[in-house]
C-alpha cells in the first residue's frame, strides 16, 4: 500500500471591533463569536489548513497557489467549495484520503459542542465517513496571539493511500 502524509497550517485574525450579532465559519459550520474573522474568503481556517494538508500530501503546493486571494472569483467563497475542489484533485490523481487530525487553536470561542457537526460537515463535503475526521481543540492557556484572542490558528495532518486498481 502506497501512502503518502500532509501537514497544513493556518491563522486568521480576529476584526478589532465586536459585532452584536458576529459568527465565524468553521468546518463550514457557523459558529457565534463577538468578533468576525478577516479574510478574503469566509475565513474557515480549519478548511484552510485541511486543504494545505491533502494539497502537501502530494507535493501539490498550497491552498493561495490553487486558488490566488488576488483573484476576485475566490472572494467571500465558501471554503468548502475550496476543499471539494481539492478533494476531487487527490482523487482524480488516484489516492484516497484515509484519515484527517485537525486541531482548532484558539481561547475563545468554545469549539467543543459544535465538533460533531463540523466533522459531519467535513465528512459530507470529502465523501468519506465520520470516523475518518477528527477535530479536537485547545487553548493555549492564555499564551502568544491565540491566547490573546487576537486571532485562531489550526493545523491538520492528513494521510493518503494510492487507491485500488480494478
Ligand atoms: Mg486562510
Amino acid at each position: 500500500m502506497q501512502l503518502r502524509i500532509g501537514n497544513g497550517y493556518d491563522v486568521h485574525r480576529f476584526a478589532e471591533t465586536e459585532e452584536p450579532c458576529a459568527s465565524i465559519t468553521i468546518g463550514g459550520v457557523s459558529i457565534a463569536s463577538k468578533r468576525r474573522l478577516l479574510a478574503h474568503s469566509d475565513g474557515d481556517v480549519l478548511v484552510h489548513a485541511l486543504c494545505d494538508a491533502l494539497l502537501g500530501a502530494l507535493a501539490l503546493g498550497d491552498i493561495g497557489r490553487h486558488f490566488p486571494d488576488t483573484d476576485p472569483q475566490y472572494r467571500g467563497i465558501r471554503s468548502l467549495l475550496l476543499l471539494q475542489l481539492v478533494m476531487k484533485q487527490v482523487r482524480d490523481l488516484g489516492w484516497d484520503m484515509v484519515n484527517a487530525d485537525i486541531t482548532l487553536v484558539a481561547q475563545e470561542p468554545r469549539f467543543a459542542p459544535h465538533e460533531l457537526a463540523i466533522r459531519q460537515s467535513l465528512a459530507t463535503t470529502l465523501g468519506v465517513e465520520i470516523d475518518q475526521i477528527s477535530v479536537k481543540a485547545t487553548t493555549t492557556e492564555g499564551l502568544g496571539f491565540a491566547g490573546r484572542k487576537e486571532g485562531i490558528a489550526c493545523q491538520a495532518v492528513a494521510l493518503l493511500q494510492r487507491q485500488a486498481r480494478a
